[in-house]
C-alpha cells in the first residue's frame, strides 16, 4: 500500500523513523503541505515561514537525488488527504508526534476523524522524549535516557519513492511573496548554507569551549552557544543525533591526556547536554497541559495581570517594549537585536520577559506572542512555559526578577552592545550608557517606568500570592504534574551526569 509520510516540524531525512518505517512497507509518498491556516496564526510569522522553506529546499533535493519528489501542495490537510485519496486509493499516513500550538492540535484532531472516516491507518512516531499521555512525571528522566541512547537511524537508502509527478499548481513556492522581506528569505537561505550538522559539529570541535562562561553575555553568546535551536524547532536535526555527538565529543575529549584537553571544554559540554534534557522537559509540559498556551499553570495568579483589552497606557508600554524604545538601553538593545535577527541568548530572553511581565506589567499572552513571532527558534512547548516561568506564575519556581540596569552592567560592562543597537547613544559616556537618563540624552526616550517602583510594586504583589495558603497548597498539584523530578538536570545542573541507565520502558523512536 502507498505509504505517504507527512513532514511537519521534522524537516529532515535522517533519524527519521516514519520515513525509516515507509521505506520498508511500500512506495512512499513524501508529503509537506504549506498550511495559509497555519501561517495565519497570532504566533506565527513570515520569518518561521522562510526558515521552513530552506529546510523544504534542502529535504526537496534530498528526495529529488533519491529519485523521488516531495509533494508541497498548498492548503488546508484534509483537502489534501482527500486529494492523494482520490487519486491514489487507498493509502497509510506516517508522521511524527507533534507538540504544538492550539491550532496544530486542532488540525491534528481533525485529521485523526477524517483517517477514521476514510479507513486511512495513522501512524504517529515519537520525535523526541515528550511523551502522549504521560501518566507521571516521575520516571520521565529515565525515559529521556531510553530515547536517546538507541542511535539516531542512518537516512534510509533503500526508499523506493512512489512514481508521480505533480502539476506545477499543486506545489507551493516562495516567490509570491508571503514570506516577506527578502532580507528573512536571505538569512534562511544562509542560515541553510551552514547546515544543522556543520552548526552542531562547530560548536561540539571548537565555538562551544567557553560555552558555560560566555553563553550570558550576547556579545559572546551568538557564537559560543550552539545555535541549534531553529534547527531543533523545525526539524532538520533530531535532538537525539545532537545527544549523541554531545556524547561522542565527551569521549573524545576524555581519551586526550589531561594537559591536551581544552580548558573547560567537558563542563561545557555537560551545561549544554543539560539543555537537551530541558528541550524535552519543557515541551513535555505542552504536551500534558496545552492550555499553557494561554492560560496561567497555576489558576492561583489568574487576576494579577490585565488578560483582556488593554487600557492606553499599557498599549503604550505594550509599544515601547516591542520596538525597544522603553528608555532602558540595555531591554531596548537587546529587543532591537532580536527583532533584527530573529535570535538572542537565554538570559536576555528571561530579562526581556520578566522586564515586560514585572516592572511594565502586561500580560505574558500578549507579549509572550510577540516573542514568538521574533523567534525563529519558536518552539511552542518551550516557550509559552518558558514565559510564564519568568513571570512568576507558574507557583513551583523562584520568582526572579531582572533588573535591566545590573544586567547591562554585568553582561555588557563598556555598552558595546548597547552602542551597536541603540545608535541614539553611540556617543553617551560609559558611565551612564545604562543609565542615560542621568544626563539625558535628545533622541532617546526617557525610561518609561520607575525602575525602583515598578520593581516593588510587582514584588508586593506576587510576593503576598505567592504566600497565600490556597496558593501554595495548588502549587504542589503543579509540581506533581510538571515538575522536574531531576532538579540536576531539569533546572540547574549542579551535578555530574551519570552514565544512562536502561529502564525497561521501550518506545519506537
Ligand atoms: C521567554 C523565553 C522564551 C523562549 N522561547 C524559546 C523558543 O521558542 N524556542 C526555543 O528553542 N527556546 C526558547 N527559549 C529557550 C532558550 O532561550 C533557547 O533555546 C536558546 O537561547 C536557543 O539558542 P541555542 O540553540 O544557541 O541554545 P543552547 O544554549 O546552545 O542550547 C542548546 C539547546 O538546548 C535547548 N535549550 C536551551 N536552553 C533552554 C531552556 N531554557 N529551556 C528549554 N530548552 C532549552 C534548546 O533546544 C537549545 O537549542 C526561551 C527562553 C525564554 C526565557
Amino acid at each position: 500500500m502507498l505509504q505517504v509520510v507527512w513532514f511537519k516540524r521534522d524537516l529532515r531525512w535522517q533519524d527519521h523513523a516514519p520515513l525509516s518505517h515507509a521505506a520498508k512497507h511500500g512506495a512512499v509518498l513524501p508529503l509537506w503541505v504549506d498550511e495559509p491556516q497555519a501561517w495565519a496564526q497570532s504566533d506565527a510569522s513570515p520569518r518561521h515561514r522562510a526558515f521552513a522553506l530552506g529546510c523544504v529546499r534542502a529535504l526537496a533535493d534530498w528526495v529529488n537525488v533519491h529519485g523521488g519528489q516531495l509533494y508541497t501542495p498548498r492548503g488546508g490537510m484534509l483537502d489534501v488527504l482527500a486529494n492523494i485519496k482520490a487519486r491514489f486509493g487507498q493509502f497509510t499516513l506516517l508522521s511524527h508526534e507533534e507538540t504544538g500550538n492550539a491550532w496544530s492540535y486542532a488540525r491534528d484532531r481533525a485529521v485523526a476523524r477524517w483517517c477514521a472516516d476514510a479507513g486511512v491507518p495513522w501512524q504517529e512516531f515519537p520525535n523526541n522524549a515528550v511523551v502522549r499521555r504521560l501518566a507521571t512525571r516521575d520516571r520521565w528522566s529515565a525515559l529521556w535516557d531510553t530515547r536517546m541512547k538507541t542511535p539516531p537511524r542512518a537516512a534510509p537508502d533503500d526508499v523506493r519513492f512512489a512514481n508521480m509527478t505533480w502539476p506545477a499548481a499543486w506545489m507551493t513556492d516562495d516567490r509570491d511573496g508571503s514570506c516577506g522581506a527578502a532580507a528573512s528569505l536571505q538569512r534562511a537561505a544562509q542560515s541553510h548554507l551552514s547546515s544543522a550538522h556543520e552548526l552542531l559539529n562547530s560548536f561540539l570541535q571548537q565555538r562551544g569551549q567557553h560555552y558555560r562562561v560566555q553563553m550570558s553575555s550576547p556579545l559572546t553568546a551568538d557564537t559560543a552557544c550552539s545555535r541549534i535551536s531553529e534547527h531543533l524547532a523545525w526539524g532538520s536535526i533530531s535532538i537525539r543525533e545532537c545527544a549523541h555527538a554531545v556524547w561522542a565529543r565527551r569521549t573524545e575529549l576524555l581519551a586526550l591526556p589531561l594537559e591536551q584537553r581544552p580548558a573547560g571544554f567537558l563542563q561545557s559540554l555537560k551545561s549544554f547536554e543539560g539543555r537537551l534534557h530541558w528541550h524535552c522537559h519543557f515541551i513535555q509540559k505542552l504536551e500534558s497541559e496545552p492550555e499553557i498556551e494561554w492560560r496561567n499553570v497555576h489558576r492561583g495568579f489568574d487576576d494579577v495581570r490585565n488578560e483582556g483589552a488593554l487600557a492606553p497606557q499599557e498599549q503604550a508600554r505594550l509599544d515601547a517594549w516591542v520596538s525597544g524604545h522603553t528608555g532602558y538601553p540595555f531591554v531596548d538593545a537587546c529587543m532591537r537585536s532580536l527583532n533584527a535577527t530573529g535570535w538572542i541568548n537565554f538570559r536576555m530572553r528571561a530579562m526581556l520577559m520578566s522586564f515586560a511581565s514585572y516592572q511594565l506589567w502586561l500580560h505574558w499572552r500578549q507579549t509572550g506572542l510577540h516573542l514568538a513571532r521574533q523567534f525563529t527558534d519558536y518552539e511552542p512547548g518551550i516557550h509559552w512555559s518558558q514565559c510564564q516561568m519568568q513571570s512568576g506564575v507558574t507557583g513551583i519556581n523562584t520568582l526572579r526578577i531582572y533588573n535591566p540596569v545590573k544586567q547591562g552592567l554585568d553582561q555588557d560592562p563598556t555598552g558595546e552592545f548597547v552602542r551597536r543597537w541603540v545608535p541614539e547613544l553611540a556617543d553617551v559616556p560609559q558611565a551612564v550608557i545604562h543609565t542615560p537618563w542621568l544626563v539625558g540624552v535628545p533622541g532617546y526616550s526617557p525610561p518609561i517606568v520607575d525602575l525602583k517602583q515598578s520593581t516593588q510594586a510587582a514584588k508586593d504583589v506576587m510576593y503576598v500570592r505567592k504566600g497565600q495558603p490556597e496558593v501554595k497548597a495548588q502549587a504542589q498539584a503543579v509540581y506533581q504534574k510538571h515538575g522536574s523530578r531531576n532538579p540536576a538536570r531539569e533546572g540547574r545542573i549542579k551535578t555530574v551526569r551519570k552514565v544512562p541507565s536502561s529502564p525497561q520502558m521501550t518506545l519506537e523512536f
